[in-house]
């Protein structure tokens, strides 16, 4: 008979890695399923605001670039942020998680299907293998492979362009991070009626930036060479050339997903888990946050009762990443974010320009999602006493259209 694991990931991207790292510390024996190595480079760049690493305790030597100088456009001036960024040092991220990982016994190959019995679940790969565990967690990205969730037609998607490279001028001051720079006065009226892009841009050092032009969130997803186009249109406008492609960033992935089935007799993490937040596209940090109280949870089903079934521990592993709290914030962000969908470039830089003059704990607390659900609703009214009247009236407009999921944060 196989060896049974006590948990079988499946996926080595950051949610497979840093779920597989908090089984492992919690001395589980965890096996993990994926088409490549775990030291294969992982494709995209991960930014987070410093603090939030810090409140981790993790080093901020896992960052590769760190910017003191934060700002954003949504009107004329500047909006200085007074926060760090940064951007991980990719390899040290994931060598630092797969350190933590050293006892995990690695499997290549794709998860295909999945039987549940009493005692264990048993993943069936491409290759015909059958690899067998207390509890599977399906860390496989936002398609993933195994876990089940709703269907839904209308999904909206953040979607960005963005080049690497040498520029015939600076795109940005020396050692300057911008967030969204929503200026627009490059673009053709008619272009300005079209769904509002902004520039995310940073200096890199040795003469090199990056400039990615990026949608927020849209349903259907704006298209690569629409922002392609607008990219080259905004540095035009600067009397900026692209003297040197090193990278091409083409970014897509989903904001609103449905959350996972939670009656399932497995767990999901990360994108599988719909975890990217809805109104920003941030997740590594949100998966750095809940990952020790979900091991934690895994761990104490699966050592509290050796007979538990898979089901029994999947139920506490739901409980604990998707508990109420969470599901009433998410609902609460899915409205944010359908408003958002619907505001006009004006309103949105209006919104934007409010968002960040709340005080920072707030705007912050709510990009990172840890804001219990009364802060969050405060952080909501204030943002709503403090806006002007066309985002007000977009606010109460979205009621009408999307007040289910105001309905759904009450209800959950
Ligand atoms: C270009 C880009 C930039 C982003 N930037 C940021 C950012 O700056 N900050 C941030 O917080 N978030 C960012 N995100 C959002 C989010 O954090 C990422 O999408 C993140 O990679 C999701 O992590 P994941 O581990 O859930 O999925 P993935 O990174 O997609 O990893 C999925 C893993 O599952 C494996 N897999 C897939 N199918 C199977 C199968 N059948 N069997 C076994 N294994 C399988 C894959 O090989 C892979 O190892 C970005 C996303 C993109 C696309």
């Amino acid at each position: 008979m196989a060896a049974v694991f006590d948990a079988l990931v499946i996926g080595v991207g950051p949610a497979g890695l840093i779920i597989a790292a908090e089984l492992c510390d919690r001395g589980l024996k965890v096996a993990n399923l994926a088409p490549t190595v775990a030291t294969a480079p992982w494709p995209n760049t991960y930014g987070i605001w410093v603090d939030e690493l810090e409140a981790l305790n993790l080093s901020p030597e896992l960052l590769e670039h760190h910017w003191r100088n934060c700002v954003s456009y949504f009107a004329p001036g500047a909006t200085q942020h007074q926060r760090d960024y940064g951007l991980f040092d990719k390899t040290k991220f994931q060598n630092y998680l797969l350190q933590r990982c050293a006892s995990v016994t690695w499997h290549q190959g794709k998860a295909q299907d999945i039987e549940h019995s009493e005692q264990h679940s048993a993943v069936t790969t491409d290759s015909g293998t059958a690899l067998t565990a207390r509890i599977v967690i399906d860390a496989s990205g936002h398609f993933p492979a195994l876990s089940q969730r709703p269907q839904k037609s209308d999904v909206a998607y953040q979607a960005a362009y963005g080049v690497v490279g040498k520029f015939s001028k600076p795109p940005v001051e020396p050692g300057q991070f911008v967030l969204m720079d929503f200026r627009a006065e490059h673009l053709t009226d008619a272009e300005r009626q079209q769904p509002p892009t902004f520039s995310y841009e940073m200096d890199l050092g040795n003469g090199i930036h990056f400039v990615e032009e990026t949608s927020l969130a849209y349903a259907p997803a704006i298209g690569f060479d629409v922002l392609k186009g607008r990219m080259e249109k905004r540095l035009a406008a600067r009397g900026i050339e692209i003297l040197e492609e090193q990278h091409i960033e083409r970014c897509l992935f989903p904001m609103n997903l449905p959350l996972p089935d939670r009656s399932q007799s497995l767990i999901a993490f990360g994108g599988a888990s719909s975890m990217v937040h809805p109104a920003s596209g941030y997740m590594v940090g949100a998966m750095l946050r809940r990952g020790p109280e979900l091991g934690a949870a895994i761990a104490s089903a699966i050592k509290g009762d050796p007979n538990a079934s898979p089901q029994t521990i999947a139920h506490q592993g739901w409980d604990t990443l998707w508990n109420r709290d969470r599901l009433r914030k998410h609902y609460l962000y899915l409205f944010g974010l359908n408003a958002l969908m619907g505001f006009e470039e004006a309103r949105l830089n209006h919104h934007f320009s409010t968002f960040f003059s709340l005080p920072q704990s707030s705007w912050a607390g709510f990009l990172a999602d840890t804001l219990t659900t009364q802060e969050l609703v405060g952080a909501m009214v204030g943002m709503f006493g403090q806006a002007p009247n066309d985002v007000r009236w977009g606010l109460m407009r979205s009621v009408g259209g999307h007040g289910d999921l105001l309905w759904q944060a009450v209800a959950a």
